[in-house]
């Protein structure tokens, strides 16, 4: 795909286009001149470009009151002295809304205010756009015609791009006085509240490190416009060089390989480096024509109806972040120097990329991308580290090092939080460890419902951190060991004594209580930065898990040597991932009976016994669920891959996942049917999806006859209250009504019934 075709047209313009425009304004700004001389001359150039009879500027002061600033058109007396209340009249509401406001008869228009000292009386035609920086209006630009006619969208898009460097501008100190220009960071700095899903429950408060690194300050117009061409050149060929390398060396961590192509073809992409040049050309700094292009991409993708087009955006704006870090001298660096309380902000992040940081220093994350069932989460969850996901414009409304308080259990995020809302934040965060006080003393108490039906309850775990959770929770042992997670640590493959001192260790510190290994679920989005593989279009449905280790036998043979090894004069549990067919089974037992063999054959200790195990994760292997029980002792349930392929909806989407809820009848009859093959075969079943940190979908899985689980560690304290207030006989009745009748809204009946019964539901992610 050529940018060309994704410019925006300026046309209608001809050769009047953006650039013409764009080269006044450098001249402007770049003159001797008060700042009010600056700004009057500015609206005239716009004025006169865009053949408008009025064109104004608004600004945002800090009582949120909008001052007329500077105007070509309208009476100068009105200048300073026009006010407009936030949402009061068109500016007000385009400043309030933060969208462009159009219309061919302003006086028509419900939010007319009409304002006598303007002297506006024969205006008809009114374009307002906000001037928006860091996510917030900090003013309105407006062109005003005397004619009825409407602007085009080329014509609304052209002042959005006009507004937007005026922003840039103002916050930039170029065109403003000192005490304008600290009013405007004062109003960049407040505090803000984003929203998104709660996907790691908790609250964290630190300051924010920008996973990417962020991009450093800059001026907007240049002083020597020859040598900004040359940095752009420097710049670019940069980048370039360090896409190339990075194509070379396929193992990056983060980046796939087909992402990297893309990156490929736009940085090498002649219209984009045209685009960039002309903008350098007519007055902007490097910085500023890559941010100018970058908003001009960004505002014709976003309307791209096609997903692929709109995807590339991310692509478009990832690769100039990069393109701006080289043009600061600094390329790529990973992982980054945490501050002492981070709170790590990124679009998305891979279970690696996490893995990466210092924990001692990562107190919290906030990503654009994420779902609950995501691998990042899965870690975060390990880690304890509250995560809120789904925050789409985070990286436009902070700054690095602002402070920053993540709400895990509300989905709330505060940026430059105040003083009220920190201190709200303390009594909560002193509140949770009282009641994690409280769990933590009732973690001997049994885990029986009401009604008599003893529930057992394990807990994951994958790294050796984890494993002193086994004792402050009271879980009955380890249910599933993410073996993988240790694949992902380390700068390669880690060897066979690593593997078995890790394992050793954990069965040292489990202390006589069982733990399962299951052995490395590699692939999907779980490849370390030293694992080169092609690139998959469906990697979740790649080559991964079981065939992995099937087809790749280097893998998995040390692992099994090394848990052989570990867990000599004990109990060894062995489970296998994403089991498929029967037959991929009886290949990886072929490989472990050999591995057996060859330490009896040399006379070394093995287990007192080797239970095997295997995941059911696929609709196929619940289908031939018989053939697949008949081969093993014990049948696990991976309900987060299960859902993922039972629905057909990625798991590391929050977008997907935020449309199929697992409290569904037919999700819930199809796990009902699990629970029936594995007690007609006699071989017991664990539940070890994440979904069951959900307590509602904890008491529906009871319902459902499911009496083992493994869940977070954080999951354990309120599981087993919940245990504990349950009746298992009444949930599985009203199942039984309720699954056969389908429909919509199950969750809200099932919270109704089990509100009724007097379950403890407390909040838990
Ligand atoms: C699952 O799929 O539910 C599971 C427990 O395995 P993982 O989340 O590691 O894929
Ligand atoms: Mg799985």
């Amino acid at each position: 795909m050529s940018l060309e075709r994704t410019r925006p047209p300026h046309g209608g313009h001809g050769e009047r286009g953006i650039t013409v425009l764009l080269r006044r304004m450098h001249d402007v700004v770049a003159g001797e001149a008060t700042a009010q001389e600056r700004l009057d001359r500015l609206t005239s150039v716009i004025a006169s470009h865009v053949v408008a009879d009025v064109c104004s500027i608004y600004l945002r002061r800090p009582d949120d009151k909008l001052e007329l600033y500077s105007t070509e058109g309208l009476n100068r007396e009105a200048v300073h002295k026009t006010l407009m209340n936030w949402g009061e009249g068109l500016v007000g509401v385009v400043a309030a809304t933060q969208k462009p406001l159009v219309t061919a008869e302003a006086p028509m228009h419900p939010a007319f205010v009409y304002k006598a000292e303007t002297g506006e009386d024969p205006l008809h035609s009114f374009l307002g756009v906000p001037l928006i920086r860091s996510g917030k209006a900090l003013g309105v630009l407006t062109l005003q015609n005397k004619a009825i006619r409407r602007y085009t969208d080329e014509e609304v898009e052209a002042a959005q791009a006009v507004a937007l460097l005026l922003a840039e501008v103002a916050a930039s100190g170029e065109l403003l006085g000192k005490e304008e220009t600290a009013a405007v960071g004062e109003m960049l700095h407040r505090p803000d509240r984003l929203t998104g899903v709660g996907v790691v429950a908790g609250v964290a408060k630190g300051r924010v490190a920008f996973h990417e690194a962020a991009t450093p300050r800059h001026k907007v117009f240049a002083q020597d416009v020859a040598r900004e061409a040359q940095r752009l050149e420097d710049g670019l060929q940069s980048l370039r060089k360090s896409v190339d390398d990075m194509l070379a060396d396929e193992s990056l961590a983060g980046v796939s390989r087909d992402v990297l192509e893309a990156y490929r073809l736009f940085a090498y992409d002649r219209g984009w480096k045209d685009r960039l040049r002309t903008a350098v050309f007519s007055g902007l700094t490097a910085e500023s024509a890559v941010e100018q292009v970058k908003n001009e991409n960004r505002a014709r993708l976003m309307q791209a109806r096609d997903p692929y087009l709109r995807e590339r955006l991310h692509d478009l704006d990832d690769l100039a972040h990069r393109l701006l870090r080289h043009l600061a001298g600094n390329g790529v660096e990973h992982p980054r120097e945490l501050p002492d309380e981070a709170v790590v902000v990124a679009r998305m992040m891979g279970p690696a990329d996490l893995l990466e940081y210092d924990r001692t220093k990562l107190k919290g994350l906030v990503l654009v991308e994420a779902s609950a069932t995501s691998h990042v989460a899965i870690v975060a969850r390990a880690l304890e580290i509250p995560l809120v996901a789904g925050v789409d414009d985070v990286l436009e409304r902070v700054y690095e090092n602002d402070e920053i308080i993540v709400d895990g259990d509300a989905g709330d995020v505060h940026v430059r939080p105040a003083q009220d809302i920190r201190d709200s934040y303390r009594e909560k965060r002193e509140l949770q460890s009282v009641r994690q006080a409280e769990f933590a003393k009732e973690r001997d108490l049994p885990s029986v419902t009401k009604d008599g039906v003893e529930i057992d309850i394990h807990m994951n775990a994958g790294l050796a951190l984890d494993m002193p959770h086994l004792h402050t929770t009271g879980a009955r042992g380890v249910g599933l060991f993410r073996t993988e997670l240790q694949f992902l640590i380390g700068p390669q493959l880690p060897r066979a004594e690593a593997q078995e001192r890790l394992y050793k260790e954990v069965l040292e510190r489990a202390d006589g209580k069982p733990v399962v290994f299951r052995t490395a679920d590699l692939g999907g989005d779980k490849s370390a930065a030293y694992m080169k593989r092609g690139a998959e279009g469906n990697p979740a449905m790649g080559w991964r898990g079981l065939r992995m280790a099937i087809d790749r036998p280097g893998i998995i043979r040390p692992q099994i040597r090394a848990l052989l090894s570990a867990s000599a004069g004990r109990e060894l549990s062995i489970m296998f991932p994403m089991v498929t067919l029967a037959k991929e089974l009886d290949a990886a037992r072929a490989l472990l009976d050999r591995e057996v063999q060859r330490r009896k054959d040399a006379g070394r200790p093995l287990p007192t016994s080797i239970r095997v195990g295997a995941m059911i994760e696929t609709p196929a292997a619940v289908w031939r669920m018989e053939e697949i029980a008949s081969r093993v002792d014990f049948l696990s349930v991976g309900g987060n891959d299960l859902a993922q392929f039972y629905f057909a909806a990625d798991r590391e989407s929050e977008l997907t996942q935020r449309r199929y809820d697992p409290i569904d009848p037919g999700f819930l009859s199809f796990l009902g049917l699990i629970v029936q093959k594995a007690s007609a075969s006699g071989t017991p079943l664990s539940y070890c999806g994440e979904q069951a940190a959900d307590l509602l979908m904890a008491a529906a899985l009871i319902g459902l006859g499911v009496r083992r689980f493994s869940i977070p560690a954080t999951s354990v304290g309120p599981f087993r209250r919940m245990v504990r207030s349950i009746e298992a006989g009444a949930v599985s009745s009203w199942f039984e009504t309720r699954v056969t009748r389908g429909g919509e809204g199950m969750r809200a009946d099932l919270i109704a019934h089990l509100r009724q019964g007097g379950v403890e539901l407390s909040p838990q992610k």
